[in-house]
């Protein structure tokens, strides 16, 4: 078994277990069908973990990707290409060609003409307003719209003449003709085709009317073979059209649709229109911000797809509403790059500390392992000089028992190096450490812990000879709020902190770090170079994570 499969047991998977064994199917076949007016986010992870998964569960089983592309307002051929993108590096492959719902607008045309025929649609003039007058509400009945008995040969033609482009928009719509009383509002005769001079990403100026998601979703499914079209719950009333849409065209396969609770993750927005509200409101830079729930944004962070998969595994898929805590999807993060992040060393935070018992223009070039625990990660060279940097907070005049790190005659050992004792210590005006005097004792090389000092304390260096300056953005949650889409002001959930910028070292071997890749910089924790912005001469890291969660209470 592949860990791409989602294995985990649940209600969709037993639905497609019992109709393998009853042998209404032989194989399944689904699909994921973005919407391309956004980038993907943790949301769509999951949809498209549950989709492709499945198919990778069973014998001769396949996914499509499909664009559902029906609205060119809000649409964008970037979208395509950004979506293409996320769903290859989450590790999917679709079956075949990308498929458009805009690939089947003369289908869906025909079988249009085909409910009109059959007296099943008609073309309606009533004005938005009136339109949703007549729809009537929850608890009252609607009306039947004047234009709903007109003659199917009049239909007929001023559908086609809509077509032509010879009626202006939001003068006449196609509906279906179901039925006003339902108390479902989805069945009160739904409109299926509306008029949109708009330029389309993929057919162009080809089309000035549109079919509506509901019309067209069924039909792609059906003409694709999908067996089981998996969407989101508040689909739920849309399935009734969806059915009856399918029954009432001469189409043979009829897949099943069938519901699941979205994603809601704390702290997280997931959906699209707000995603690009952030954007455009300048609180993020863009889609792939590194605190944004995309897929790309998490990818730029250093997330690995794995852990993405491992994480959709995790939740699982069920019809409850919940929302999943934060804490979870870093905990997988987290498992993979504590098992899988290269290690090194960072100061994000600089003070010089200079070995006055160390010659002036000696570098040693020390070995570390890459991992701990993983030998075939191999090994990496550490330049030792005279002057080193460590961390602000690692170096302490006084300091009580639980201080393990350096204090003022007292030693520590620097990781994978040699151990150290502080002698003395430089202040500026302000009373501000800028320097430590440290002597170092050449016996204690890679001798941790079997050279039978009393060292407790380990602490991290770089060396101040040779090394690479970077900047660090250490990236924290965006909200201060567990639900930001409650929040009436946005803004006013912001976290303020969810970037600080520092600068730093970081060890000499880093100059080509690739981006997205994630290191465990020890005890600071995993960083990845930023794809946008790092270049060798000017390294910029993102903090993916931190080593543990400081949120936690
Ligand atoms: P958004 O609200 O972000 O625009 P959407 O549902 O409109 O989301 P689509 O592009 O239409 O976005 O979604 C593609 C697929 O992903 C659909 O099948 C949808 O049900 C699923 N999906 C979207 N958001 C989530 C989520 N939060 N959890 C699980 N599946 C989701
Ligand atoms: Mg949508």
């Amino acid at each position: 078994m592949s860990e791409l499969e989602t294995r985990p047991s649940n209600f969709i998977r037993t639905i497609i277990e019992n109709d393998l064994e009853s042998g209404k199917h032989q194989a399944i076949q689904t699909r994921f069908p973005p919407e391309p007016n956004g980038y993907l986010h943790i949301g769509h992870a999951k949809s498209i973990c549950l989709n492709f998964g499945l198919a990778l569960d069973y014998p001769n089983s396949a996914c499509n990707l499909r664009f559902d592309d029906t609205n060119p307002v809000k649409e964008d051929a970037d979208y395509v290409a950004a979506i293409e993108k996320d769903v290859t590096w989450l590790g999917f492959k679709w079956q075949g060609d990308i498929r458009y719902s805009s690939n089947y607008f003369e289908q869906l045309f025909d079988y249009a003409v085909e409910l009109i025929e059959n007296g099943k649609a008609y073309v309606c003039e009533l004005n938005a307003e009136q339109t949703r007058e007549y729809r009537g509400t929850l608890t009252s009945p609607g009306k039947n719209s004047p234009f709903r008995d007109r003659p199917i040969a009049e239909s007929l033609d001023l559908f086609k003449r809509m077509r032509a482009g010879e009626f202006e928009e939001g003068t006449m719509m196609l509906r279906a003709k179901i039925d006003m009383a339902s108390p479902n509002m989805k069945m009160r005769d739904p409109v299926i085709y509306r008029i949109r001079f708009a330029h389309h990403h993929q057919t162009g100026d080809k089309w000035c009317i549109y079919p509506m998601y509901d019309f067209t979703h069924c039909i792609s499914d059906a003409i694709e073979g999908v067996t089981h079209s998996l969407c989101t719950l508040e689909f739920e009333d849309h399935r009734p059209l969806y059915d009856w849409v399918l029954a009432n065209i001469t189409i043979a396969a009829k897949p099943r649709q069938i519901e699941f609770s979205r994603l809601n993750l704390q702290y997280t927005l997931t959906s699209k229109r707000k995603l690009n509200a952030l954007i455009e409101d300048n609180i993020v830079t863009g889609w792939d911000d590194p605190r944004m729930p995309t897929i790309s944004g998490m990818r730029r962070r250093g997330y690995p797809a794995a852990s993405l998969r491992e994480f959709s595994k995790r939740i699982g898929v069920t019809k409850q509403e919940n929302t999943v805590e934060l804490a979870s999807l870093e905990a997988c993060v987290r498992e993979n790059l504590e098992a899988n992040g290269a290690r090194a060393m960072a100061v994000i935070d600089p003070i010089k500390v200079i070995i006055t018992n160390y010659d002036e223009d000696k570098i040693e070039q020390l070995t570390a392992p890459v991992h701990p625990k993983d030998e075939s990660m191999g090994t990496r060279t550490l330049p030792f000089s005279r002057e080193l940097y460590i961390d602000r907070a690692d170096f302490r005049e006084e300091g009580n028992k639980q201080y393990k790190r350096l204090k003022l005659h007292k030693e520590v050992r620097l990781r994978n190096a040699y151990v150290i004792r502080a002698d003395d210590f430089k202040t500026d005006a302000e009373g501000n450490i800028t320097e430590v005097h440290c002597t170092y004792d050449a016996g204690t090389l890679g001798k941790n812990p079997e050279d039978g000092r009393k060292v407790k304390g380990v602490i991290h260096w770089v060396s101040a000879a040779s090394n690479n300056q970077a900047e660090f953005r250490i990236y924290d949650r965006l909200f201060t709020a567990e639900n930001p889409a409650a929040a009436e002001d946005i803004h006013s959930v912001i976290y303020p902190e969810s970037l600080v910028v520092k600068h730093g070292f970081v060890e000499k071997g880093l100059v080509d770090a690739k981006a997205e890749v994630a290191y465990q910089f020890e005890r600071e924790g995993y960083f990845c170079a930023d794809s946008k912005d790092s270049t060798p001469e000017k390294l910029v890291f993102n903090r993916t994570v931190a080593l543990r969660d400081s949120w936690a209470g």
